[in-house]
């Protein structure tokens, strides 16, 4: 007999930990929506730097606030079937891929206005279930009952690693040392913000991929989620 029935997968985890690969992959091979939350953070960065309103150091949070209501984001599938993000109408999922956004995103992420708004909008995207979702706060916030939870972690070192390759194969110019301490400045701001930090719930699994091939990873998933399913 065909199980239909959807479920909210909910993952969580650090930053460079290879979450969205997974969960990408995981809602394809079942019809899921996938959502990366992360880019929705990173695109409300750039929005914030495109109008002026952000530096690196400090964000004009009054203008931010002011507007947050009126940013439009959306995920849309490219000629490849790969979900790329639209910021008001405009793809920026280029755009949004940079270190100086990553920090960005990680430093508006903070702020209680903007997590509400994008909570609210996950939510939404969610509400029919058939979904997979990843970030920081979607075991705990968005989707505390989520049918499955996973968190996914990785050291820093091995995450900084993998991130550097990534960065040099599109031709981005960065050192070794340069995305270690953007990672571990990350980490630190997503584990001890007062907003939503970055936790382990009891409920979810734990996959730590250090020294897990993608595939290893990736099977690990899909058993985690036959086991849910099949019980429905
Ligand atoms: O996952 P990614 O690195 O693209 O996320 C960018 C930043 O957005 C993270 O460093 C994190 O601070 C923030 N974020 C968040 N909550 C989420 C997803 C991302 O705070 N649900």
């Amino acid at each position: 007999m065909i199980n239909d029935k959807k479920i909210i997968v909910a993952i969580d985890g650090f930053s460079s930990c290879g979450k969205s690969t997974m969960a990408k992959r995981l809602a394809a091979e079942k019809g899921y929506i996938y959502v990366d939350t992360g880019a929705m953070y990173r695109a409300v960065a750039l929005f914030a730097m495109q109008n002026g309103w952000m530096n690196e150091t400090e964000i004009n949070t009054a203008e931010l606030e002011k507007h947050i209501g009126t940013i439009k984001l959306y995920f849309r599938k490219n000629a490849d079937g790969k979900a790329e993000i639209y910021l008001n109408d405009e793809n920026v999922e280029n755009k949004i891929r940079s270190l100086e956004v990553a920090n960005g995103a990680s430093r508006v992420s903070t702020l209680g206005f903007v997590r509400r708004e994008l909570v609210r909008q996950q939510q939404v995207m969610g509400a029919e279930k058939g979904i997979v979702m990843d970030g920081r706060d979607i075991t705990t916030v968005v989707f505390p009952n989520a049918e499955l939870k996973i968190f996914v972690t990785a050291s820093s070192q091995i995450r900084a690693l993998r991130r550097t390759k990534e960065l040099e194969e599109k031709g981005e110019k960065v050192s070794f040392r340069e995305v270690l301490a953007n990672i571990e400045e990350r980490d630190y701001r997503d584990t001890h913000r007062s907003e939503s930090p970055l936790v382990q719930v009891a409920d979810a699994f734990v996959i730590d991929n250090s020294d897990l091939t993608p595939e290893e990873q990736q099977q690990k998933l899909n058993l985690l989620f036959e086991s849910i399913t099949k019980g429905l």
